[in-house]
């Protein structure tokens, strides 16, 4: 990745402009963590860069980043920017491209994230990022009352590197969320879900929720039910446990799922609901309420059937066995069977449903 990456620094350079990789990559290759993408700084401008590397996208918003992929790497390349009076305490309403790194590096959010390599590998550390990083603090580049005012979504990205990096947030950080946390009600729900999404998938999660809570993020972010959350399964389970499918988007996939990790999770080692919710939803529930992992597996793997499909009979042998014309009876009996089989009360077998069937007449109409 690095040398790929590197590449297309001095590719750059060769056209006569300046580049390095900033922010995230460089941060977590010191720190040993894999990245997937990588954010490049440049002075060429989007128009320029797109002549350098013809298969680059130019950004659909004026000011955007231009996007490139090389080797299945996704680079994001910004041009060396000021930007001024933000808008919603989000967006900028003016910017001005520039041709000073360390001008660029004094717009962004926190201290570990203004690192920058150059095309020789060699790390260019304008603002004292590595302190900052061997400190394992986060620190605002601006005065983070400043900061988060500007953009309030930088209070989330603080406890999401915070969760991620196992970094701690620096006092001054601490006190502006007390203070600017209100701010967080102006951004867009879908932003506010990703930067959430991020500290729900973390393997240190219990520190990213415990940072929401401590700072009262729960209440202004609507996740009133974030406090009683006790074990911490995948993030869809957690959003599951939260219920605020009014409140934040979610696709029609997502919305089923956590519905049925909610049904699995009243009764996770039952039968009928290991059955009807299936194993993901079951595990993940089962994770919600503290049942392991493997036990779910087990009792899952000896229910009788894992479908309407496995059963030992259909419609066609309910008619023909009981003469009759199809009708609504032929649906309702086979959910009957369905259930009765899953539950252990009848065998899978021809003759033995059948038999079951007369036992309960159940052959109405
Ligand atoms: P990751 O890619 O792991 O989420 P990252 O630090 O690379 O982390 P990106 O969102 O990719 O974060 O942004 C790249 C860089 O752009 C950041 O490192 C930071 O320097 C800057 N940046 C991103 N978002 C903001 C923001 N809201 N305010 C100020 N600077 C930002
Ligand atoms: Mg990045």
């Amino acid at each position: 990745m690095k040398e790929t990456a590197l590449k297309l620094l001095e590719k750059i350079e060769n056209e006569g402009y300046k580049a390095y990789i900033v922010g995230g990559f460089v941060r977590d290759s010191l720190l040993k963590i894999t990245t997937n993408d990588i954010d490049i700084t440049t002075n060429a401008t989007p128009q320029q860069l797109c002549k350098i590397f013809p298969d680059a996208i130019l950004p659909s918003k004026e000011y955007g980043s231009v996007t490139l992929s090389v080797n299945q790497i996704h680079f994001e390349i910004t041009t060396f920017r000021k930007e001024f009076s933000y808008e919603g305490n989000r967006r900028p309403t003016k910017v001005m491209y520039i041709q000073d790194l360390k001008e660029d590096l004094l717009r962004r959010d926190f201290i570990v994230n203004t690192l920058c390599m150059n095309s020789h590998g060699e790390i260019i550390d304008l603002l004292g990022g590595k302190k900052a990083l061997e400190a394992k603090i986060l620190e605002t580049v601006k005065p983070s009352l400043e900061s988060f005012e500007e953009d309030a979504l930088r209070i989330l990205r603080a406890i999401r590197f915070a969760t991620l990096l196992d970094f701690s947030l620096s006092q001054e950080i601490e006190q502006a969320i007390y203070r600017k946390k209100g701010l967080l009600k102006n951004l867009s729900q879908e932003r506010k879900k990703e930067e959430l999404d991020k500290i729900f998938s973390s393997s240190n999660v219990q520190k990213g929720i415990s940072y929401l809570l401590i700072y009262g993020l729960d209440e202004v972010l609507q996740l009133p039910k974030l406090k009683k959350l006790k074990h911490f399964p995948p993030s869809i389970g957690i959003w599951s446990f939260l219920e605020v499918e009014k409140q934040y988007p979610f696709s029609k996939n997502e919305e089923a799922l956590m519905k049925s990790i909610r049904k699995a999770s009243k009764a996770v080692l039952s039968e009928l609901s290991l059955y009807e919710n299936g194993l993901y939803a079951s595990s993940v529930a089962g994770e919600l309420v503290g049942i392991s992992k493997k036990e779910i597996a087990q009792k899952y793997e000896s229910l009788p059937i894992h479908s309407r499909r496995e059963l030992a009979i259909n419609g066609k042998d309910l008619m023909k066995a009981f003469k009759k014309e199809p009708g609504p009876y032929v649906h309702k009996t086979l959910s009957f069977l369905e259930e009765e089989v899953v539950k252990g009360h009848v065998a899978n077998q021809k003759e033995a449903l059948l038999s079951y069937c007369l036992e309960h007449q159940f052959m109405i109409g």
